[in-house]
């Protein structure tokens, strides 16, 4: 009996492609950009073929775009806007159900075509990417209805650019498409060149069976060029990319200064961890649905398996026994597990990095019993052991089948292997000790954590990134700011221009030098490396003082005593830090006079105008503490036996540069909610607000802040500190309040580690009052959601 279950296989049972082969002929296999609810050809007549990667047959023709295409998809986007934006709420839930209704109606239809155009096996685009695409759509009519009353001094910004890869076609569609044109905005989209099948589908879909008003949806077909024709066009307010960290960080850097809303979907080497103590046959089980799912290509694919010492060898052996059942083949047999790589040239990617493994002495172990079909980009599932964490298979996404196993003694050790990459998109942690598992969840750098289990998604659970896996996230309430814009409201900017500033009138002056101000870095008062200083006066001309002139190493202190401090401070209660900062307000308050009359002297202004802005400082910190512990996080409804806590994390350290228009005021703004939220922070002042910086040192010091949350420097141009800040890989975040030039500067540097950037003109409600909705905009500046699964019962 034994034996015969040995042998026991499957015989084949493929889906019928009848219909899909049926709907491509119709279509005489040779297919349009979809521009303005019609077919469009390409403007240049040329067109790229489409090849299924099971078989390498080629399956059809489809445009290929070019800069006049891309300009009538914009066009159309443009003008279908706002009548789009301004239909009702209800209304165009209307039409997001129907297009889950019609998706629903053809899912057999789609999930074949996926399955022929991506290689991926049909169980999985039958049982998965169909079934979640749909449920995105069912989730964000829900947004369509309601997010112009949970979300008022929000708006949609008009047409939003939109670029998606080839590992999940459809459902990457529906995760870019759904939210943006719930809540009003329009789009132009590109799928990845090699899968462009379902976005040929569903553009039919959205004419005959939807009734979509024209231009809401536009999708223009090609390669990577055309991506960048998009990212380029002036129209998009917002670019949302999904793809490697490589593209994202070109398209980072091309759109520094173009106040573009960027999200940035990338890539990840995400850990799977196996702790002595888990159920190891289901953690067997994971491991195969985190790096044998769709081939491995996925970017949150638990690619590094790190074990605990005690269990390693065994776990592999089960693993091994495991591996050796997959089966590997025709994608559209109802039985195979692996399909086909998507395309000849990841087929390549994956050898080339499977044979730089071999080089550097790992070893290699594939099943003894498989077989691929002869032709197609087939690669069996792949175990490589005796891996050491630098080398390249360990820390490059390799985007196939390969898991690499490394193992750990303490759950320290397994935090740190597991932090050890550049990347920070998911993790998965396995123990049967909800606490250890909860403990390491906590401290893995990842927007997703799934606690036994993996490879979770709900529309209703945002999804990204953190680090160099890029930011923004896409499902979820937090989604949906990444698809809204701030109302217009310029009550800030009147009141700050009424405060004046210091002339920028540089004097010579002797008697300055000894009295320089020092720069305040991990809590102790620190004089300026490099021993310069610069004088500041009143914008009459009176010396007030001088002030010290930082340079790359006082940043680079300035940031090592930041980093220091992150942890202790981020580890505090919400309490605690509400705590500090109301200590902080009180002493500011307490010497209210002493500052209202340095504000005075350093601007100029009317006695008046200094004390409502000391007052409006008081305020803030006082605002801020308030809000430390309500800015809370969720638990997300995606299913009766699992709990999805959407944990607000800190960013890390943030650079920042203040707004100089109202001193004071500008700084306390910014510090204020970036600390409240256990991030710690170097900022850097100028010519018009260092001397109030300065003289905040002192408050700082004698409200209980830990050294180091605080690090305040100053310098002649401080635009071209706030560069060292954005180029510094240990820096999380660089908010940039400071105009337009230095904006784009920023930007364009922060593309190194690909930190977040928040640029401006001025710090956003530095005016005296704050309006609330701004408020929150900080918090949500200040930190970053981590989704935590947790299966139970
Ligand atoms: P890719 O080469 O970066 O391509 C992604 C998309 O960008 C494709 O549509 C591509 O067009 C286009 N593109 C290429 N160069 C461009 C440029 N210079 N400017 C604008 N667009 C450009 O990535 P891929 O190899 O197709 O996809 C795999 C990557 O996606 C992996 O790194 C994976 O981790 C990541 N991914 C991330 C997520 C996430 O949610 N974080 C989800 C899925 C995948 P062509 O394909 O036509 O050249
Ligand atoms: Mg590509």
């Amino acid at each position: 009996m034994n034996k015969y279950l040995e042998r026991l296989d499957y015989a084949p049972a493929l889906e019928s492609d009848e219909k899909a082969q049926a709907w491509l002929m119709s279509h005489g296999r040779t297919f349009s950009h979809f521009i303005d609810g019609a077919w469009c050809p390409p403007s240049a007549k040329t067109y790229r073929t489409v090849i299924n990667p099971s078989t390498a047959e080629a399956v059809a023709q489809v445009a290929e775009g070019d800069a006049a295409d891309v300009e009538k998809a914009m066009v159309a986007a443009k003008n279908a806007f706002p009548s789009w934006s301004t239909l009702s709420g209800h209304e165009r839930a209307k039409y997001l159900y129907a297009i889950e209704r019609a998706l629903a109606r053809n899912a057999r239809l789609f999930a074949v075509l996926e399955s022929i155009d991506n290689g991926k096996t049909i169980r999985e685009t039958r049982d998965i990417d169909i079934p979640l695409a749909i449920r995105h759509f069912t989730y964000h009519a829900g947004w369509a209805e309601i997010h112009e009353g949970e979300y008022p001094e929000l708006v949609p910004g008009g047409v939003i650019g939109q670029i998606i890869p080839w590992n999940f076609p459809l459902l990457m569609l529906a995760w870019k498409i759904a939210p943006a044109i719930a809540v009003g905005n329009t789009v132009v989209l590109k799928p990845a060149e090699s899968t462009p099948l379902t976005a040929l589908l569903f553009a039919e879909m959205l004419v005959k069976e939807v009734k979509l008003p024209r231009g809401v949806v536009n999708i223009v077909f090609g390669g990577g060029e055309v991506g960048e024709l998009i990212v380029k066009h002036k129209t998009p307010w917002k670019i949302a990319f999904t793809g490697s960290t490589a593209v994202g960080r070109a398209i980072r850097k091309s759109t520094a200064g173009e106040e573009k809303h960027l999200t940035l979907e990338l890539g990840g080497k995400s850990p799977f961890i196996v702790f002595a103590d888990a159920d190891l046959d289901s953690a067997v089980e994971g491991v195969v649905d985190a790096i044998w799912f769709n081939q491995g290509q996925v970017c949150c694919a638990g690619s590094r398996l790190l074990l605990e010492e005690s269990i390693a060898e065994e776990f592999v052996h089960r693993l091994k026994v495991r591996a050796e059942k997959l089966r590997v083949g025709p994608p559209l047999d109802k039985t195979m597990d692996i399909g086909a790589i998507n395309s000849r040239r990841q087929y390549e990617k994956i050898m080339r990095l499977i044979d730089d493994g071999v080089k550097e002495g790992a070893v290699v172990w594939q099943p003894k019993h498989w077989q691929c079909p002869p032709v197609g980009f087939f690669v069996p599932p792949l175990i490589f052991t005796n891996v050491a964490p630098t080398c390249t298979i360990a820390q490059e996404e390799i985007f196939g089948p390969v898991l690499v196993v490394m193992s750990f003694r303490t759950p320290k050790e397994a935090v740190e292997l597991a932090n050890n990459t550049r990347y920070g998109l998911a993790a998965s942690v396995w123990s049967e000790n909800i606490g250890k598992a909860n403990d390491v969840a906590g401290k893995i750098k990842a927007g997703t954590v799934w606690i036994n289990s993996t490879n979770l998604f709900d529309a209703a659970a945002g999804f990204g990134g953190f680090r160099e896996s890029g930011y923004g996230r896409e499902g979820g309430r937090e989604g949906i700011f990444d698809v809204l814009k701030d109302r217009t409201c310029d009550i800030s900017a009147r009141v700050l221009r009424r405060a004046k500033i210091i002339d920028a009138t540089v004097l010579k002056s002797e008697d300055c030098v000894d009295r320089t101000r020092r720069f305040l870095i991990g809590g102790k008062l620190v004089r300026p490396d490099g021993g310069m200083s610069f004088p500041i006066s009143s914008p009459s001309g009176v010396l007030l003082g001088s002030v010290g002139d930082a340079g790359r190493k006082d940043v680079r202190n300035a940031v090592e005593a930041a980093r220091g401090a992150f942890e202790s401070w981020r580890g505090q209660s919400a309490h605690l830090r509400a705590q500090i900062l109301y200590f902080f307000a009180e002493n500011l308050d307490n010497e209210r006079e002493r500052f209202a009359d340095l504000l005075r002297r350093q601007t100029d202004c009317e006695a008046g105008d200094a004390k409502s802005v000391v007052k409006a400082s008081v305020e803030r910190l006082f605002y801020y503490a308030a809000l430390a512990d309500k800015f809370e996080g969720t638990v997300q409804p995606v299913s009766p036996k699992m709990t999805v806590v959407g944990v607000k994390e800190p960013l890390g350290v943030i650079g920042i540069r203040p707004s100089d228009l109202t001193p004071l005021l500008g700084i306390v703004s910014a510090i204020a909610p970036a600390i409240v939220m256990g991030n710690t922070v170097v900022a850097v002042t100028g010519q018009y607000d260092a001397l109030s910086a300065s003289d905040l040192i002192q408050v700082v010091q004698t409200s209980d802040v830990p050294p180091g949350v605080v690090n305040i420097l100053s310098a002649a141009n401080p635009d071209a500190l706030a560069k060292v800040l954005a180029e510094h890989e240990d820096v999380d975040a660089v908010w940039f309040f400071g105009g337009r030039s230095g904006g784009a500067v920023v930007e364009a540097a922060s593309a190194s580690n690909m930190k977040r950037t928040w640029a401006e003109e001025y710090t956003p409600g530095s005016g005296l009052c704050l309006p609330s909705a701004v408020a929150k905009k900080f918090l949500r500046q200040a930190t970053q959601v981590k989704n935590i699964w947790t299966p139970f019962g």
